[in-house]
Order: structure tokens, then C-alpha cells, then sequence
């Protein structure tokens, strides 16, 4: 099974691989080098030209160890991205930082911020480097499965010229364009309320100095219903800084996305000084609507993989690590199908991503109830629940003997109810 496409001559003819991957992010690329390093003929179809702007520049820890697994992980400690030894909490004028060295779970202590525009075009030139064809300016228009779930993929180039492949499976990395949810009709609702991110890049922040310099903050608006601040630094002198709030409470700002999103730096007081002198690089981008959910991940013939999965919330920066162990975990199965194995996708694939999603999921609603903050924010918590919970603020939402993961809903409430018992006051109305 070699891994040598004629690019060419899919304009003539309808061409045959054995896995076609939509989409060259990070779920794509990774999925690609292990199904390549398996010795499967895989083809990768990406609509754009990078480097593209993409939103999601914080990494977690865990996706250390899904890199290295995809072989990719040398490529990206070459680039000298800022290292992220922790998450900084902010509310008014209190901190609480988590230090990835003080984990309940035994994996990475560290990890990046990387400019997704570069990081993407790393791990894709990686990619290409290992001999995968990424097929780039082609989107994915059709898929019609065959009685044996076998994928005939209909792409099309900018101007509008049609091809066809032929694959055996399909796995669809194509995050927010969410090919298969769209066209099998897979897309469902998020449970969690929409809400709009406003963001830019900026010069001259006034940065921390020494090991924190390169921590990600996460800085509450007047409560953390209302909205946060996240502050991440990048080695090329720019910082991301973005708003996530419900669209009443930005209302009440100004509605040019610039002098909003300056006055909300400007009402908020860590941010306010950090970013005094700050400029902002471009003008202030906004999204909405970004939180959904998917019916199934997997089906005869395809998988789902990272935000064409389910995406939650960015609070927490889950969304690369979730991409990065969806592909890790579907190119695993689709090998084992190839190979004439019939895996179960729903025990193995969906069970097991939705352990992590529904870790995250019970850590941002309790975010966005205000128990999280009073968590971290009270003098009452011990070392050893610190540690368990920054393991999930690592990523490490699969390791089962960690109570935060095994149980998170029961975890935070006991949690809650202990610190407030002790300490009324640190309580914060939600
Ligand atoms: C406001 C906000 C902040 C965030 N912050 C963080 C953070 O700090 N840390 C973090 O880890 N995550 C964050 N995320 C989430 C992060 O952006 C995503 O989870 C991540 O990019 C998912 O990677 P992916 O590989 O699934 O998809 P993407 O990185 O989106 O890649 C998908 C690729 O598919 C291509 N594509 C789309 N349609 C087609 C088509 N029809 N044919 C061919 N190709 C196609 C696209 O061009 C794209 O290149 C944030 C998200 C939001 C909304």
C-alpha cells in the first residue's frame, strides 16, 4: 500500500485510496501520519491554502502526548513556541494559578501557545513531508455511501471542477465547515447557551516575567456568567486576547467590535493594566453561535473527528486536545477496520471521546455557575483536589482514577458544597 498519489491525474480520472480525510487542522494532519505510519494510502482534502487564521491557540498539556504518538512532536518543539506551565484565574483583583507541574495524573507538565496560522502549517508541512498528499483549495462537496459503507467523494476546486475518490473509509477533521454532520443530516444543538467570542491580537502587552510569562489567563467579567477574558501570549511578540460573553451582556458595550472589545479590557481590571499600552494588530473579530453538538460520531463507512465532533466552550482550551485524541483514537479504529476487524465505534469511539467531552462539560458548566470560580477562589480547597482537578485542565480527561474525571458532576458539587460550608464568603452569587 504505498503512499505515492498521482495529484495530476485526479483531474483526469476518478481516483481509488484507501482513507480520505477532510480537512488538513490539527484532527486531519494527526490522523493522516498515523494511518500513513500503518502503511494505509491516505489522501487529505483541505478547502483553504494555508496558513489560514484559525481561532484556538492554546494547547494543554495532553496534547503533548498525542503529537509524539503521530510522530509531529519534534516538529513542533523546533518552532520555539512560548511554553504554557499553567492557567492563571482571575477574578477582580484576586488570582489563583494552576501549575501543570502539580498534577494528579503522571504526563506532560507543559505544553505551548502557538499562532494557529503557523501551528497549522507546521503540523501540515510535517504531514506532507512524511509523503501524505494533502490535496490543498479542494473542498469536499458529496459523499455518497456505498451498500458496503465504502465513500464515493465528490471535491471541487476553486473554479468550480469537479473529481471524484473512491476511499474505503472516510474521517471528517473538517471542523466548523462540519462536512458529514451537514450532509448525513448529523448536526444537534449544544445544551449550553450561545454566546459570542470577540477577539484580536495585540503589541505590547505588559507580560509577567520568568516562567509565567507564558501561562494562558482566564479573566472573569464582572461574574463568569456573564462572560470572561482570555489573555495568550505568543513567542512572536503578539498576545490573543478575546471576550466570551452572552450577546445581551455585550450589548451594553459599544457596537463597533474594536471600541467594544476595548471596553471590556478597559472594565476589567487584571486585563486593564496588563494591556494598557496594547494595540491591537487587526481588528476585532466575532463569532457566535460556535457551541454544537453531532447525533453520531460514527457511522458505515465514516468517523467523525475535533469540532466536527461536538464543540463545547473555549473556556477551558479543550477544543485542539479533543481534536488531537478523536484522530488519535478513530485513525486507530479505522486501521483495525481496513484490516478487516469490525470495531465497535459507538463502545470505543463515541463512549470514549464523550468521557472527555463530558468531563469538560461538567467543569464549564460549573464555570459558567459560578462553582468553579468559588472553588478555586476559596481558601478551603487541599493540595491533592487542586492536583486532581489541573490534571483536567491538562487534558487528561481519560484517566479514569482521577475522581474529577470519574465522577466530575458529584467531584465539583461535593467540592462546592465543602468550600462553602467552610467559608460562606467565598461564595459568589450566579
Ligand atoms: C472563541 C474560541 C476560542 C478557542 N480557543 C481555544 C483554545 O485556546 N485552545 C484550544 O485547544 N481550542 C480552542 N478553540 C477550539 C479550536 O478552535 C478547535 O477546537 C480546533 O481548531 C479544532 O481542530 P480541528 O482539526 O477539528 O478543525 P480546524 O482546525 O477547524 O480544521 C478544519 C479544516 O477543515 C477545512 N475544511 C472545512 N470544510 C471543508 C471542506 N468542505 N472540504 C475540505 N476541507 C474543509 C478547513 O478549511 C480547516 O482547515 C476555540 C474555539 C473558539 C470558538
Amino acid at each position: 500500500m504505498s503512499n505515492a498519489l498521482n495529484l495530476q491525474g485526479l483531474f483526469m480520472s476518478e481516483q481509488q485510496v484507501d482513507l480520505l480525510i477532510i480537512g488538513a487542522g490539527p484532527a486531519g494532519a494527526s490522523a493522516a501520519c498515523l494511518l500513513q505510519q500503518a502503511g494505509f494510502k491516505t489522501l487529505i482534502v483541505e478547502k483553504e491554502q494555508f496558513p489560514r487564521f484559525v481561532i484556538g491557540e492554546s494547547l494543554l498539556p495532553h496534547c503533548m502526548d498525542l503529537l509524539d504518538e503521530a510522530g509531529l512532536l519534534e516538529v513542533v518543539q523546533q518552532q520555539n513556541y512560548i511554553i504554557k506551565h499553567g492557567a492563571e484565574f482571575f477574578r477582580g483583583g484576586r488570582q489563583f494559578a494552576f501549575d501543570f507541574s502539580q498534577q494528579f495524573t503522571e504526563g506532560w507538565r507543559y505544553t505551548y501557545q502557538v499562532p494557529r496560522d503557523h501551528f497549522d502549517q507546521t503540523l501540515a508541512q510535517a504531514t506532507e513531508a512524511k509523503g501524505i498528499p494533502i490535496l490543498w483549495r479542494h473542498a469536499v462537496t458529496q459523499v455518497d455511501f456505498a451498500q458496503d459503507g465504502s465513500p464515493k467523494t465528490t471535491i471541487e476546486d476553486e473554479a468550480g471542477n469537479r473529481s471524484i475518490i473512491h476511499a474505503r473509509f472516510i474521517l471528517d477533521g473538517s471542523g466548523y465547515g462540519r462536512v458529514l454532520p451537514r450532509l448525513l443530516n448529523l448536526d444537534a444543538p449544544s445544551h449550553l447557551p450561545a454566546r459570542t467570542a470577540l477577539f484580536t491580537h495585540v503589541t505590547g502587552d505588559i507580560r509577567p516575567q520568568g516562567e509565567r510569562e507564558g501561562n494562558i489567563w482566564i479573566c472573569m467579567l464582572d461574574d463568569a456568567e456573564n462572560g470572561w477574558m482570555w489573555i495568550i501570549p505568543f513567542a512572536n511578540g503578539k498576545t490573543s486576547v478575546g471576550v466570551v460573553a452572552k450577546a445581551e451582556f455585550l450589548a451594553q458595550f459599544p457596537k463597533d467590535p474594536d471600541e467594544r472589545l476595548k471596553a471590556l479590557i478597559g472594565s476589567t481590571p487584571a486585563p486593564k493594566k496588563r494591556l494598557a499600552e496594547a494595540e491591537f494588530s487587526f481588528a476585532a473579530r466575532q463569532i457566535e453561535g460556535y457551541s454544537i453538538s453531532a447525533k453520531q460520531l460514527a457511522g458505515p463507512g465514516y468517523a467523525l473527528m475535533g469540532n466536527a465532533t461536538e464543540f463545547l466552550d473555549p473556556v477551558f482550551s479543550s477544543g485542539v486536545t479533543l481534536a488531537l485524541e478523536s484522530a488519535n483514537r478513530a485513525a486507530k479504529m479505522a486501521i483495525r477496520q481496513l484490516k478487516g476487524e469490525s470495531p465497535d465505534w459507538n463502545r470505543e469511539y463515541a463512549e470514549h471521546l464523550m468521557l472527555g467531552v463530558d468531563t469538560f462539560r461538567a467543569f464549564v458548566n460549573a464555570w459558567y455557575d459560578n462553582r468553579f470560580p468559588t472553588l478555586i477562589f476559596s481558601e478551603a480547597k487541599q493540595q491533592s483536589i487542586q492536583n486532581q482537578i489541573c490534571s483536567v485542565l491538562a487534558g487528561y480527561v481519560w484517566d479514569k482514577a482521577n475522581p474529577c474525571v470519574n465522577q466530575p458532576e458529584r467531584m465539583i458539587e461535593l467540592l462546592y458544597k465543602n468550600c462553602t460550608a467552610s467559608h460562606p464568603a467565598t461564595a459568589v452569587s450566579g
